[in-house]
């Protein structure tokens, strides 16, 4: 069974280790599970402890670092979710694979940096296919598919009758009345699945390292602040904090993969200045943490009359966040650089906030541009930690693709006969918990940080496998990517080499 303890509790010393990871979010979690399979020790480090099954994401996240923004203060958002797990323990489980378009977006989107991966979907495709296995994805490979919620159904209909397709969405969820099927006790959205039928690392076992030749050791409540080098040019141990303690403790370390999501881990690079790097790790070229992406998109509401035939819009609503959705306008003609994005049901975290609304989510990948950033601050926190800075400002085209779907999502709204439709405000540049493109990858050193298998040019012994190496943040929710981009990347480290 895998080892998860604090890293208080962690007696022996650390250089027993093969690798090690540097966050438990699905990223992580996937690569320290590959590379256990090739028989290696691996510790996984993770700042956040575990979330209580039920928790609500709001005030677990409560006690963590925000990040300054343009305006000036600390109202960004530079996490997922910091615990055991990352983002995938409050996620709502929207699992689609990624397009070609989203690999090789210079088609449509011109911007000031390389934008495609260095990589083809087909050299992802047998990855996606380990990764659906592993966390039983519904609709997918003979899984059931997961029913439509009544609004969902609602939603289904008004698409078609206005000629949009509407399809079910693949989740990471079992659905209702199979084995440890959702019992729908909630809406899902920021909750922490108390049953365990929607997956997570934990859940699905990919830190389960019982059947394999090598072990996994968990050791959260340690915040990494700077991997130190050594004159050799290779890492030779990690600096973390913990702040159980209010020790500074040194892990030597064989290999480090940094998986802690694409701020966290510019920000890591940016804080490990030394000698042999004296911009930081990586940083020669001055691109650490540039090209920053989130997701553009935004909610719109519509507020239903009882008698317009949304009936079902009465009722709360339990279950997933979302199970209906179109990919209608992805690649459109009629969308701003002819690329739009998705259009998905989304409805609010708790049951009765849906009484009488239906609520949509668009979302299309953002354009990165090299001076939106990520940037360490004068300023440091309680523990000395520079806060971490979010350079950023949407670009016009960005503005105009959103705006496309934010009209075909009122669209149907209006088609359902809401009376009032609103859009929620939209902040960008304050974060969001789909996080791209900090550590480019490509052959390239002059416009990229990272090789097309996650190794730092330059350096042998320090890997990058989170969010950060994709240059284009793509059209959809991002975590099936991730996890079998960094599945592939892990698989790619030889045995030789490890
Ligand atoms: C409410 C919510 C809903 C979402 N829904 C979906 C969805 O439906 N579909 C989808 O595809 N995606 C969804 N996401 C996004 C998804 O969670 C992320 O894409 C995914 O978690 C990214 O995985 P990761 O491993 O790269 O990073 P993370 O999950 O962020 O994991 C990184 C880990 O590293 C740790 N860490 C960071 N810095 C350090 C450090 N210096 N020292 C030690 N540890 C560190 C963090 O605490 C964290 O646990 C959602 C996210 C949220 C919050």
């Amino acid at each position: 069974m895998t080892d998860i303890r604090h890293i208080a509790a962690h007696v022996c010393n650390y250089t027993n280790f093969d690798a090690v990871v540097i966050g438990s979010g699905p990223s992580g979690s996937i690569v320290a599970r590959t590379l256990a399979e090739k028989g290696c020790h691996v510790a996984v480090l993770e700042y956040g402890g575990p979330a209580c099954p039920g928790a609500m994401l709001g005030p677990h996240q409560a006690a963590y670092s925000k990040a300054l923004t343009s305006n000036g203060h600390a109202d960004g958002n530079p996490w997922t979710a910091c615990c055991v797990g990352g983002g995938m323990g409050f996620y709502n489980a929207i699992t689609f694979r990624y397009r070609q378009a989203d690999l090789s977006a210079s088609q449509y989107l011109t911007t000031d940096m390389a934008i495609d991966w260095p990589i083809t979907v087909e050299e992802l495709e047998p990855y996606y296919l380990e990764i659906e296995h592993l966390l039983e994805i519904s609709g997918a490979n003979g899984f059931p598919s997961y029913p439509a919620s009544p609004r969902g159904l609602m939603l289904s209909n008004a698409m078609q009758e206005l000629g949009i397709r509407s399809k079910t969405i693949p989740l990471a969820i079992r659905p209702p009345g199979t084995n440890k099927g959702c019992i729908n006790c909630s809406a899902c959205d920021e909750l922490a699945c108390p049953t365990d039928a929607r997956a997570s690392v934990l859940a699905r076992n990919i830190l389960d390292d019982s059947a394999l030749p090598g072990t996994i050791s968990v050791l959260y409540g340690c915040f990494v602040n700077r991997i130190q080098m050594q004159n050799d040019g290779r890492a030779g141990a990690l600096e973390c904090y913990v702040p159980l303690s209010s020790e500074l403790i040194r892990i030597p370390i064989e290999r480090v993969i940094v998986c802690a999501n694409a701020i966290q881990t510019a920000a890591l690079m940016l804080r490990s200045k030394s000698d042999h790097a004296p911009k930081g790790i990586g940083n020669e070229s001055g691109l650490v943490g540039r090209g920053l992406s989130f997701k553009i998109g935004g909610y719109s509401v519509g507020y239903m009359e009882r008698a317009d035939g949304g009936s079902d819009a009465f009722a709360p609503h339990w279950g997933p966040h979302s199970t209906v959705y179109t990919d209608e306008f992805y690649e459109h003609n009629g969308a701003p650089c002819k690329f739009g994005g998705l259009i998905y049901e989304a409805n609010f975290p708790l049951p009765n906030e849906n009484v009488g609304v239906v609520r949509l989510h668009y979302i299309a990948g953002e354009e990165p541009w090299s001076h939106n950033r990520v940037a360490l601050d004068e300023a440091a926190d309680q523990y000395g930690t520079p806060y971490i800075r979010f350079e950023y400002r949407s670009s016009e085209n960005d503005r105009a693709r959103r705006n496309f779907l934010a009209d075909r999502a009122d669209d149907i709204l209006r088609h359902l006969r809401a009376f009032r439709i609103e859009r929620e405000p939209y902040f960008p540049g304050k974060g969001s918990s789909h996080l791209h493109g900090t550590m480019r990858a490509g052959s390239d050193p002059r416009n990229s940080v990272v090789d097309s298998c996650g190794r730092v040019h330059g350096l042998t012994n320090i890997h990058v496998m989170d969010g950060s190496v994709m240059n284009f943040a793509g059209n959809s929710n991002p975590t099936h990517t991730i996890m079998a981009n960094a599945r592939r990347m892990a698989m790619s480290l030889g045995e030789g080499a490890i």
